[in-house]
């Protein structure tokens, strides 16, 4: 089979697109056709080494859809043909955190590597049924950014009728907390650097937008926006540029969700303003494995709509990778193969 391949850490270079042995389903495991694949910042991270070495080749690619093409012994819920979704968090299943849902407090979680593939095996627990009206693209587009940004929502205690600060809005990530926030009956104020991308954001839901330019502080714009209140959440997925901004813009009692740090992760705060704010701080770092068979039926019914930016082959999996580092995304990228 066709597969992108990473032998060591490094820039798009690193990215080989070779030809490997199919993999073969064991105990529990289904073998899945896989016909797309969702691309994740998770993806650049992990060619760039950012989790560590590299003992062996690494298949890039956590989200996936795809056709289940032969299962191992044991497999009792799929047949061969079916149409799946790749659930992309793997834990242990029996720990005091899994039993109660929240898996990725489990402390054997990880998240499924090996979608830039033509083939890729998975535990019959990690698919979920494709629903139907849906595109392979579309159902590729939905895992990591769907369940990360539904799992912190839940956290959040998001209400309707708060309002939410979004940064980064025109990613994956962004457009899915951005429908969902609208979903429960929040107002959105979405964060873009393009004033292009500005409309397409409220086709997609956000009540307002603000054009930040690196330089700028947000937090005035926020304040003059709410009359001196700031906003009840903030999602922040910048980092060192904008955490700060965040911690100024949120409402006394309001919630910060830090979910990524896409301009590094060393900063320093005044925890003066966390304190007296009484402002929770909240991580966050995927999602129950419950929330994707839960929402995936949304797609289908036009409650949610998947937004693809672009599609790639996936032999040109790199171009991809270029595209979301140096020149923006309004959606998801994905692979085909
Ligand atoms: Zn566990």
């Amino acid at each position: 089979m066709k597969a992108i391949r990473i032998h060591e850490p490094g820039d798009i270079s690193v990215m080989h697109y070779e030809d490997i042995d199919i993999p073969q389903p064991g105990v529990g495991q289904v073998r899945v056709r896989l016909r797309a694949a969702g691309v994740n910042h998770r993806d650049i991270w992990v060619r760039r080494g950012n989790f560590g070495a590299f003992p062996d080749p690494v298949i890039p690619g956590s989200d996936g859809a795809g056709e289940v093409d032969a299962i191992g012994a044991g497999v009792t819920r799929w047949s061969v043909g079916q149409k799946v979704v790749i659930n992309p968090g793997l834990s242990c299943g029996a720990c005091p955190a899994c039993l109660k849902g929240d898996h990725p407090a489990c402390r054997q979680f990880r998240i499924f590597d090996g979608t830039y593939a033509e083939y890729t095996v998975v535990p019959e627990e990690n698919l979920v049924a494709m629903p139907g009206g849906l595109t392979f693209a579309e159902a590729a587009s939905v895992g990591i950014p769907y369940v990360t940004a539904e799992d912190f929502l839940i956290r959040a205690n998001a209400l309707p009728g708060q309002s939410l600060l979004l940064w980064g809005a025109t990613g994956g990530l962004g457009l899915a907390t951005l429908q969902l926030a609208k979903l429960r009956g929040l107002r959105v104020v979405a964060v873009t650097r393009s004033q292009s991308r500005s409309e397409k954001l409220r086709q997609y839901g956000a009540d307002e937008v603000l054009i930040y330019t690196s330089g700028d502080d947000l937090s005035d714009a926020v304040m003059s926006l709410t009359h001196g209140r700031g906003l009840d959440i903030v999602v922040d997925s910048v980092g060192r540029e904008s955490f700060v901004q965040s911690l100024s813009s949120i409402a006394r009692g309001g919630v910060l969700v830090t979910v990524g740090s896409t301009t590094g992760g060393q900063i320093s705060f005044d925890l003066g303003r966390l304190f007296r704010h009484r402002v929770t701080l909240l991580g966050a770092f995927m999602g129950s494995a419950s929330i994707l068979p839960r929402i995936m039926p949304l797609f289908s019914r036009g409650v949610l709509v998947p937004v693809i930016d672009n599609s790639f082959p996936l032999e040109q999996a790199d171009q991809a990778h270029d595209q979301m580092e140096n020149h923006g995304v309004f959606g998801k990228l994905i692979l085909t193969m």
